[in-house]
């Protein structure tokens, strides 16, 4: 029996009672033989309220004082369910990111694991324990402590399955697998059997909270063996791999959609080459990551060029032009706030140039404004208004052909 990589969800350890569900169900991974490495997230929603309690200190905490706070999550839960499993006779110990060898790049936040040192697991499997590791954190060469970005740990568990060279990597959440779209959005959507590497990237990029995207990222690039379920029930999840069958030969996999995106627009800017480039990189430099670009250019010496970044950006982005605005020569910023970004992907919609003006006329006869719309070769997005997002998001579910009889089961609703 091999080494299986399994990670458990903020829903799925929200309680005492949950923690010791799971602790079952890791006991009963160990009777068939297995070896486990268990990832697991902060309890339910304890990292929004570590980041609510800084925010009332500071509107720009300190980053390394943010990942010494926020790292704080997942050591409880560790804790907790080590002891759990001790309760149940089994052997197990907890490890925090740097104790199980996770080394990251020296940035905090949003830091990428560039190596993972496995002997203390190895050390500690074979010693016949449980392993169970801190998701969502590493350590910088530095030795600082630091974060991966919202929803890492799916990242963590993945590198740790590929550095172990696990059998596969269970990530186990509140809903059954990948579905065709949000199933708290859209009741009708329809569970995957499996989806490609390829299109899951695109789908966590584009919003699927599902997977933290750069999980997805490594498990391509390591083969990793990657199953997405339910903590709450046995039904099988969805595979993600190279080369998934595809839904029988469907344009559109699945509608993805991203409620935190926030519209600025730089008004009156020299019309001369260069003046993009100053732009984004006075943006870049302050760390502000920008999406959709649409330059409108008038036979005119000026020029507006609007852009999309995370809700959660916007009061940094604002400043930061606010504070370069002699070097960059605007005249003024607008911005809108409360924006939707909603995205259709598939592989299949690369040689199907209607793929986009479908997408536009089932909007339309919705009377959704579309504010802007950004294409590659398997997804088109559009930004429509945030009061839009259920509508456009089922209209677009139902107008590919995704919907299913089933009302899917979402566990964890407050
Ligand atoms: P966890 O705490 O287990 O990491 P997350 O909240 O990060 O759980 O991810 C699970 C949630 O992702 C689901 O409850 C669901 O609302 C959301 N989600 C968004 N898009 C999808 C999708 N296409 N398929 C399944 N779940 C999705
Ligand atoms: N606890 C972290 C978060 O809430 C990491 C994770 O859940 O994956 O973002
Ligand atoms: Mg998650």
């Amino acid at each position: 029996m091999g080494l299986i990589v399994q990670k458990y969800g903020g829903t799925s350890v929200g309680t005492i009672e949950r923690i010791l569900r799971v602790a079952d169900r890791i006991v009963a991974y160990k009777q068939e033989g297995h070896d486990v490495v268990v990832v697991v997230s902060a309890m339910g929603k304890s990292t929004d309220v570590l980041v609510d309690m800084a925010k009332q200190i500071s509107q720009y905490p300190s980053e390394r004082e943010m990942d010494m706070l926020l790292s704080t999550g997942e050591q409880v839960s560790i804790a907790l369910l080590a002891m759990a499993l001790h309760q149940k006779g089994y052997d197990a110990i907890s490890l925090t990111g740097w104790q199980a060898g996770v080394v990251t790049e020296s940035i905090h936040g949003r830091a990428r694991i560039t190596a993972v040192n496995p002997e203390r697991i190895s050390q500690e499997l074979a010693r016949g324990r449980v392993v169970i590791v801190a998701g969502f954190q590493g350590i910088s060469d530095e030795g600082e402590i630091t974060t991966l970005g919202r929803g890492g740990s799916d990242t963590s568990a993945v590198v740790l399955a590929a550095g172990l060279q696990a059998e596969k990597c269970e990530i186990f959440t509140d809903v059954a697998g990948v579905y065709t779209a949000d199933p708290r959005v859209v009741p009708a959507a329809g569970k995957l059997d499996s989806i490609s590497y390829d299109e899951m990237l695109e789908l966590a990029n584009l919003g699927a909270g599902v997977l933290h995207p750069r999980s997805v990222e490594a498990a391509k690039k390591y083969k990793v063996r990657m199953v997405v379920r339910s903590s709450f029930t046995t039904e099988d999840g969805t595979n993600v791999e190279e080369a998934a069958e595809m839904e029988t030969g469907r344009i559109v996999s699945g509608v993805a959609h991203d409620d935190e995106v926030a519209k600025v627009t730089v008004v009156g800017m020299p019309a001369q080459v260069g003046t993009l480039s100053k732009l984004f990189n006075t943006l870049a430099d302050n760390q502000v990551n920008v999406d959709i670009i649409i330059q409108s250019t008038y036979d005119a010496p000026v020029t507006n060029i609007s852009f999309t970044v995370a809700s959660g950006d916007l009061k940094k982005t604002l400043d930061t032009l606010e504070q370069h605005k002699s070097l960059l020569c605007f005249e003024q910023v607008d911005y809108e706030e409360g924006l939707t970004k909603v995205s259709i992907v598939g592989a299949g919609m690369v040689n199907n140039p209607g793929v986009a003006a479908e997408m536009f006329r089932v909007l339309a006869d919705q009377k959704i404004t579309i504010k802007m719309v950004s294409t590659s070769d398997i997804k088109v997005s559009c930004v429509v208004p945030a009061e839009a997002t259920e509508l456009a998001v089922r209209s677009l579910h139902t107008a590919f052909g995704l919907d299913v009889a089933e009302t899917a089961v979402v566990h964890g609703l407050s």
